[in-house]
């Protein structure tokens, strides 16, 4: 056996893939694929293949691969000092460095970062700190949150409840009690045809109204939602609908969250997706574009107003009862300081705007004609298709013809990867933000062609 076929045999025999299918995985009729290498846009495979990855692994390579700068300041790090706590006061150099780097690109009105490792526990993290501000505030059942059908917001067992999503909810009895899901921002797939933007995000807020009456105003602690739908669609918010969503909030003391964890540094040509549509969060997800994924890091940014809150539980409680051995981890750290310094450097916040735009408009252009495409969409570097089985009607074909995968596997043909996000037939797309004009190109024209053969 050569060294790629063992690598496969023992991939089928040993590793357990997340969100993949275990059979089709065993059969063998998920290929393997062994990534060697990444350079710019572009990864390698153990064949020899090379694809321009315009989906930046998991929206998370937003500096690119092959950084010298990150793989520098990570051996550096990993040489000097691989690892200390942050319990109890501890730091390093670089975990400190990151948080005042973070809350100098953040919103206004933050200023705290809890780090974790995945966008998941993040989100745990959030969890608990509604509560605990609750307790803290003598206001005992108000903790229900409030998310979104299509949000995401992690795998775990209440971000898994959060995540409004069926496939992640499939027969893992995650809780559902102190978690409830209302309207998806979807104007696409709006109910009512004649509705306008602003009527359609005007009905969104009325019915999350709806259920904070129905459940009872004391009940409800938070809200979370990505400020654009993510691994739900790729879905930007229709106009008015943050404007809206969050008079509600604030009108029944409801904290909103903002998850971030796609968002955040750069990919809508703004440092935050809050600050690109109009949010004021108490609390804000961070991971992905924090390291560019060079390492796993995340963090909670805390709003002042609740800080001070917070604090006055550790009068009352003593220390916060949590906590991540590789909280603050420093490698990640250092891996983040390096990050976002190449990400000012490069002006890749810009580019993520002004070559984000060149993107869309050219898709738009290559693609939307075609009969079976319903909807073109996205906002800065990131962006969708959405495929339809009758345009005028706007029906959707059954998901068994497995529309989206279809066309995924045929832009991989054509060497680029883009994402068939997991409900609806939908390619997505959200490349490093270092993605040129002539890369754009190649991206569009590979798209136009897998489009068409496959309809
Ligand atoms: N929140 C959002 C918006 C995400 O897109 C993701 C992952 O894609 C998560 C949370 C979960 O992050 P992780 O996979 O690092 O746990």
């Amino acid at each position: 056996m050569d060294g790629r076929n063992e690598l496969t045999a023992w991939d089928r025999d040993h590793f357990f893939h997340p969100s993949t299918h275990m059979g089709m995985h065993a059969r063998g009729e998920t290929p393997t694929r062994v990534i060697r290498s990444g350079e710019g846009v572009y990864i390698t495979d153990t064949n020899g293949k090379t694809s321009l990855d315009a989906f930046a692994g998991l929206y998370c390579v937003n500096v690119g691969y092959g950084r010298q700068k990150i793989a520098d300041a990570i051996a550096e790090q990993a040489k000097n000092l691989a690892y200390y706590h942050a319990y109890v006061g501890h730091g390093t150099e670089a975990s400190i460095t990151l948080s005042k780097m973070i809350i100098d690109r953040a919103p206004e009105g933050m200023s705290k970062v809890y780090f974790g490792l995945s966008g998941s526990d993040a989100n745990e993290t959030n969890i608990k700190l509604i509560w605990y501000y609750n307790n803290v505030l003598g206001r005992p059942e108000k903790k229900k949150i409030i998310s979104r059908w299509r949000g995401y917001h992690g795998s775990g067992v209440m971000t898994g409840s959060l995540t409004g999503l069926h496939l992640f909810h499939n027969a893992f009895d995650l809780p559902r009690a102190p978690v409830l899901h209302t309207e998806a921002p979807y104007y696409f797939r709006r109910e009512d045809r004649s509705q306008t933007e602003e009527q359609f995000s005007q009905h969104c807020a009325d019915k999350l109204e709806e259920m904070i009456l129905a459940e009872g105003p004391d009940t409800i602690a938070a809200f979370i939602g990505e400020p654009i739908l993510g691994t739900g669609g790729i879905v930007p918010p229709p106009a008015g609908y943050w404007e809206k969503i969050q008079a509600v909030l604030e009108k029944y003391d409801i904290l909103l969250v903002a998850d971030e964890v796609v968002t955040g540094f750069g990919r809508l040509g703004t440092m935050f997706g809050s600050d690109h549509y109009g949010m004021k969060p108490d609390l804000i997800t961070i991971a992905k574009g924090l390291t560019s994924a060079y390492a796993p890091l995340s963090g909670v940014i805390v709003s002042d107003r609740m800080w001070q809150v917070l604090l006055q539980g550790s009068d009352k409680l003593g220390p916060i009862g949590h906590g991540w051995t590789y909280s603050a981890h420093p490698i990640c750290a250092a891996a983040g300081v390096a990050n976002l310094e190449l990400i000012d450097e490069l002006g890749l916040v810009e580019n993520a705007g002004s070559t984000g735009a060149y993107f869309r408009e050219q898709l738009a252009q290559a693609v939307g004609d075609h009969p079976h495409v319903g909807d073109v969409r996205g906002d800065g570097m990131i962006a969708a298709v959405e495929f339809v089985e009758d345009k005028d009607d706007r029906t959707f074909f059954d998901p068994a013809r497995k529309i989206g995968p279809q066309v995924s596997a045929a832009l991989l043909e054509r060497g680029v990867i883009g994402r068939a996000m997991p409900q609806g037939d939908i390619l997505g797309f959200a490349p490093p933000l270092c993605m040129t004009r002539e890369e754009t190109d190649i991206v569009v024209a590979a798209a136009a062609s897998a489009i068409k053969s496959v309809f």
